[in-house]
């Protein structure tokens, strides 16, 4: 017999499942909406200018969201799922809209948690003691894993994004990566806690061709307390 507390527990869970980790709501059967920006363009200055804030937003990440409505018009039961469960299972799409599902959904997910993995200078906060603790045994130190997440921040040719996941090589609880295009970790199975835009779209008016500049600035905007949100409802083993 289930209890009346029983079914709640279920329907809270059901819900819940609804959401992944710092995700986006599930979605019905009109599409995706584009989230607004959590906080005013300028907010990231001088890290990140308004400008480029409100052409990545308002016009990319849109351009993602109306690509990927259009994409998976013809096959409409995706469009009732969460966005991350549609780049999770990105195989089982139908082959005919898969690719503008993989480039467009991706794009929709990476930017949808992009926003929230940034806050304003001073303000994000600094990683947990969980979060520290795996970080040191994965990378040695915080710069450590600065380090680590720079050198694939830069070293993705072309367009992409740098990652830092759970699971890294030599069973240490933390890994960095890096994706063309607008892949996602997911794809790949792995639990995504923070990424980095290196599309040129993200720094060009700022920093022109020089990325570098761009990613040694970005550090000021990390959203630690986003992270260790994201860190703390990991899958544990
Ligand atoms: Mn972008």
């Amino acid at each position: 017999m289930l209890t009346r507390r029983d079914l709640l527990k279920t329907a809270a869970a059901g819900a819940a499942s609804l959401v992944v980790p710092g995700g986006v709501p599930a979605q019905d059967r009109r599409g995706f909406t584009l989230p607004p920006l959590p906080y005013p363009a300028g907010d990231l200055e001088p890290v990140i200018d308004a400008e480029t804030m409100t052409i990545h937003h308002d016009r990319h990440h849109q351009a993602y969201v109306d690509n990927l409505n259009k994409a998976l018009g013809a096959a409409p039961d995706w469009l009732a799922r969460p966005i991350e469960d549609v780049v999770r299972n990105i195989a089982q799409v139908p082959e005919a809209v898969r690719t503008a599902v993989r480039n467009n959904g991706g794009g929709h997910l990476n930017h949808s948690w992009f926003w929230r993995m940034m806050a304003k200078p001073g303000t994000g906060g600094a990683p947990s003691r969980d979060l520290l603790a795996a970080i040191d045994a994965s990378f040695g130190t915080l710069d450590g894993f600065k380090r680590d997440f720079t050198a694939r921040a830069l070293g993705q040719f072309g367009s992409g994004w740098a990652w830092l996941v759970v699971g890294g090589p030599d069973n240490k609880p933390l890994g960095v990566t890096s994706t063309p295009n607008q892949d996602s970790p997911l794809m790949e199975g792995k639990h995504t806690l923070l990424g980095i835009d290196v599309w040129e779209h993200a720094y060009y008016l700022k920093y022109r061709n020089v990325r570098a500049k761009y990613v040694e600035a970005w550090f000021q905007v990390v959203n630690w307390n986003f992270v260790n949100e994201l860190y703390a409802r990991r899958p544990k083993a």
